[in-house]
């Protein structure tokens, strides 16, 4: 099978950027938020409108993160099912749930009708279901129970035309979709700039937590009160690392033969895998995104052939004329089914917003309402049931234990069987190896060209052995997610630092 290629998602591709300054030199700030996703925006706009001082501080772009590489869906439910909550944890925290992501879902219309901002945003049913032979319906069924008693308006019945096959069906009304690139752009440009300034291409290199808080980054400090780690996953060593699964999945934007089907968010869950479609359409056409094919980040190096997958379950179901773009994205999923969002568990004055599994574009709105409301000293109806301090021992235990066994696991077999290649000559042009070198761990890519790219294979974050990415050619970490480009820069998880460039590169070079 030829070497499948991810190319851009559909949004960056077809959404112009707005760009924004770098940081020059060293500012005071009441707030300082890192990262520049549908978290640290949404959070920054509530921030500024109370009149508090805030600086958001991003590596890249506005949205450039997961925010701008996801479906764009919004709706009440979750992808670890509302069942598993109630089951975890309680009826209390199933309503939280519910209710909490319903807020959220209305404040995001809310703000799309007041700032007329041009994303748009529609309400769609929203589906789960399993197709024949797909062993699911038992599931499902648990699924809609707990929906209905959450106070969702719920059937078990797939409407007319529904475009897959149903064995069982979860189908909930008034859910919505949008561009989430286009939306997060859109409020970063409402944000009140009288109180808040973003900074893009300005990495933060490290937090100190203290009174003052200190934020170093590479083009100066920021001095702040408060610190928002809005980073997807937050940066440096938290103990939610070791409770969440960093975990990659692919997405594809097609064009069909034919008529796209109703607008709607259809989730069709397998035993092993689920899929998510959406149709899209703006002034390129119409587009039916499929996303699937999820794996353990850092732990599938042939992860061409996910890709080949997912393409091939799009071209069985639909009448596919071609693929337009192809992107892949990460998302963390936490041990109990809830995510993150509250002060950290290890320092005093910093905010975390994490594990938000693949239904962040929700989470992170109502991070930044419990986060706002927290600063502001106000009391969140919903903040102790996602607060990072609970600990859930009999919710989180399976997962937790299956997490830190696989890290433990990663971390031995990486370092006791080293070495996969003997000679860099055995490195094919568009492949990527690690292998010892003079005992040096090292990291090696052959472009297209043939030209080397020789790194360290240690993760800068807690000393695993990173592993290559075929499909998108960067280094990952299969312990806590971390990604690298082949130079060993970094692009997304826990790691601060780049990977180190090995002492033995003028050896490699000259072999
Ligand atoms: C394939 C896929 C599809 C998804 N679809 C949906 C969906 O339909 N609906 C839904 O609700 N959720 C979805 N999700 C999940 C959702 O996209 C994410 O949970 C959400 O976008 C996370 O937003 P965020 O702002 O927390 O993180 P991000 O959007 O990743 O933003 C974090 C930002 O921090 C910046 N950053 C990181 N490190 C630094 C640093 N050192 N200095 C400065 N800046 C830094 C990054 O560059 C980035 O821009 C999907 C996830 C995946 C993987």
């Amino acid at each position: 099978m030829a070497v499948q290629q991810v190319t851009q998602s559909l949004w960056s591709a077809t959404t112009g950027f707005k760009t924004y300054p770098q940081l020059q030199g060293d500012i005071e700030v009441d707030v300082a938020i890192v990262g520049a996703g549908i978290t640290g925006i949404s959070t920054a706009y509530l921030l500024a409108r109370e009149g508090k001082r805030v600086a958001v501080l991003e590596s890249f772009q506005v949205g450039s993160g997961t925010t701008g590489s996801s479906t764009g869906n919004l709706y009440a439910t979750i992808g670890e099912y509302l069942d598993t909550v109630e089951s975890k944890h309680n009826e209390d925290t199933l309503r939280a749930v519910v209710t909490s992501r319903t807020a959220a879902v209305d404040w995001i219309e809310r703000l799309v009708q007041q700032h007329g901002i041009a994303c748009e945003f529609t309400r769609v049913p929203w589906y789960r279901f399993s197709e024949p032979g797909d062993d699911m319906a038992e599931q499902l069924r648990r699924e809609t129970k707990a929906a209905a008693k959450a106070g969702l308006i719920v059937s078990d019945q797939a409407p007319a035309n529904f475009p897959f096959q149903v064995e069982a069906i979860t189908n909930v009304a008034g859910q919505a979709q949008y561009n989430p690139l286009k939306y997060v752009q859109g409020l970063a440009a409402a944000i009140d700039g009288n109180y808040c300034q973003v900074y893009e291409g300005t990495k933060v290199t490290i937090v100190e937590d203290g009174k003052p808080c200190i934020v170093h980054t590479e083009r100066g400090t920021v001095t702040a009160t408060h610190v928002v780690m809005a980073t997807h996953s937050p940066k440096g060593v938290y103990a939610v690392h070791t409770t969440m699964e960093p975990c990659r999945e692919f997405a594809l934007a097609v064009r069909l033969k034919g008529a796209l089907p109703a607008g709607g968010i259809y989730w069709h869950r397998q035993q092993a895998q689920h899929y998510s479609i959406r149709p899209y359409s703006n002034a390129q056409g119409n587009f039916l995104l499929v996303l699937g094919e999820t794996y353990k980040v850092g732990q599938q190096e042939h992860n061409e052939q996910a890709l080949g997958k997912l393409e091939q379950y799009a071209k069985e179901r639909f009448d596919v004329d071609h693929v337009v773009y192809k992107w892949a994205a990460q998302n963390y999923r936490p041990a109990d089914a809830l995510p993150y969002i509250g002060t950290s568990p290890m320092q005093e004055n910093t905010y975390i917003a994490t594990g938000f599994a693949a239904d962040g574009l929700t989470w992170g709105a109502l991070a930044a309402m419990i986060i706002s409301d927290a600063l502001a000293g106000r009391k969140n109806p919903w903040a102790m049931f996602f607060d990072p301090r609970r600990f859930t021992p009999l919710a989180s235990a399976p997962q937790f234990i299956k997490d830190n066994t696989d890290v433990a696991f990663q971390l031995a077999k990486d370092y006791l069987f080293y070495g996969q290649v003997e000679e860099l000559q055995e490195i094919k042009p568009g492949d990527g190896k690690t292998l010892e070198i003079d005992k040096e761990k090292v990291a090696a890519y052959r472009d297209e060209a043939g030209k080397l790219h020789v790194v360290s294979s240690v993760c800068t974050h807690m000393g695993c052995i990173v592993h290559f990415n075929n499909a998108e050619k960067s280094w990952d970490c299969p312990c806590h997610g971390s990604r690298f480009s082949v130079e060993g820069e970094v692009l997304e998880g826990p790691a601060y630092s780049n990977l180190a460039k090995p002492g033995s590169l003028e050896r490699v070079r000259k072999k």
